[in-house]
């Protein structure tokens, strides 16, 4: 497999590509290693600049030039759902008090994978050649369809996102394992759940609050399941449910230079957002399923009624329900854990603890990506209510009732836009699209 990446990017005949594969290789970690290092260890003042995710890989191996964000990412904003009043108010009932204390013990989670050491550690578990390779060979794809456009027209997706694409395939083929009932160790025969144990003192070392017990149906031996939740255990055991495979994920998207979000929601589902600098966007990726950019696969796809979807990160927390429930009336639940105001002023608390030692461009910076992201969010709920005004004229239409009016153009605009965009994450698929490892129904934690 290494090698017809290797021979499709032979440009030089004559050099050995191996060699050059493995230097490089070995260059990107040590300037991985080195951005990581000067980052994490100013962590006090916080002075990441204006690039503070590792931004992209090394000049080297980013022959796709970043793009800015191309036009009409954002939907028009409509004055009259802009700036709904919202005042953050402080949590007063033991039912809120609750929520900010969990909230706040959630967003602990991708803090863990800020350690230059270990994630430098991790990447030695990455074929790095392999995924930039592949990255690579991708990333020319979508320059190629790009050009055959016209003039202009951007990639879809630039270089470091094709990098975070290549480590999904080979995480979810080459290197997790799905376990739903660990087979017995002993003679490989399936084993049935009987219940819990407390954790071993080496298992509670590396951080197994609980182990699942499961017993052979064949030579009747005990098989433990402890379920870690240290990315870094997950590293060597290489095994478990989303909750194991998203935490491992994530922080791998951490280690190869991406800034990285833990999406966390109260239905028992996790996954993983990353930052695309091409797209100047947050891009879901749910590494289980394989799937890229598809926020509407648990409210669309599989019809999951969701009530909070909280993306937590090393800049702070956001409430990303939105982009994940577009219908609120068709797949919310109800958010009764705390009132609105609340959950604004723990995400608000949250973004403020952590970056109380970040430098004020910085903040500044983090401030614009709020708005745009918040812009982005609304702009999402403007379009569901204007593909349903469009549905509904429709209706009438085919009722024999003729509209003395057009559509405003904006909202038209939107309405189109959205057509588009979620006709194009369907051609996307293509082919790449493998069946699914576990059925959605099923416990994913
Ligand atoms: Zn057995």
């Amino acid at each position: 497999m290494e090698n017809s990446h290797a021979a499709n990017s032979a440009a030089e005949p004559g050099t050995d590509i191996d060699q050059l594969a493995h230097e490089m290789t070995a260059q990107f970690r040590q300037v991985l290693s080195t951005k990581r290092m000067n980052e994490l260890a100013s962590q006090a003042s916080r002075s990441r600049s204006s690039s503070p995710a590792l931004g992209g890989p090394a000049p080297a191996f980013a022959t796709t030039p970043y793009s800015p964000a191309p036009e009409g990412v954002s939907p028009p904003s409509y004055s009259s759902l802009r700036n709904i009043p919202l005042v953050p108010e402080a949590p007063r009932d033991a039912r809120s008090i609750q929520f900010r204390s969990m909230l706040h013990a959630l967003s602990n989670t991708p803090m863990q994978w800020e350690n230059p050491g270990l994630l430098d550690e991790a990447l030695r578990t990455v074929p790095l050649d392999r995924i930039y390779n592949e990255a690579e060979e991708e990333s020319q794809i979508f320059q190629a369809e790009a050009a055959s456009l016209g003039q202009g027209k951007l990639p879809r997706w630039g270089y470091q996102d094709c990098v975070i694409r290549a480590l999904m395939r080979w995480f979810k083929h080459g290197f997790f394992h799905w376990v739903n009932n660990p087979p017995c160790s002993q003679c490989t025969s399936p084993t049935i759940a009987v219940g819990m144990a407390p954790p071993e003192p080496d298992e509670r070392a590396r951080g197994a609050t609980q182990v699942e017990l499961y017993q052979c149906s064949h030579c009747r031996g005990l098989e433990r399941f402890p379920r870690y939740s240290d990315a870094f255990v997950l590293l060597q055991t290489r095994r478990g449910r989303v909750g194991e495979w998203v935490t491992c994920f994530s922080m791998l998207c951490r280690a190869v230079g991406s800034r990285v979000r833990w999406v966390w929601n109260a239905e028992d589902f996790l996954w993983t957002e990353v930052y695309s600098d091409h797209r100047k966007r947050w891009i879901h990726v749910d590494v289980c399923e394989e799937k890229w950019d598809k926020p509407l696969l648990y409210a669309e796809g599989w019809q999951k009624k969701q009530s909070y979807i909280i993306a937590f990160s090393a800049d702070g927390a956001t409430d990303v329900t939105r982009r994940y429930v577009r219908d609120a009336m068709k797949h919310g639940l109800p958010r009764t854990r705390a009132p609105e105001a609340v959950l604004l002023f723990i995400m608000n608390e949250i973004r403020t603890l952590r970056r109380a030692n970040m430098t004020k461009q910085e903040k500044f910076r983090l401030e614009g990506e709020d708005k745009r992201e918040d812009k982005e969010l609304r702009g999402f709920i403007i379009q569901n209510i204007v593909s349903g005004v469009t549905k509904i004229s429709t209706e009438a239409l085919a009722n024999g009732w003729t509209p003395g009016t057009r559509m405003d153009p904006d909202a038209q605009k939107a309405a189109e836009g959205r057509t588009n965009s979620s006709e194009q994450v369907l051609s996307r698929e293509g082919g790449r699209s493998s069946p699914s490892q576990h059925n959605p129904d099923q416990d994913r934690r």
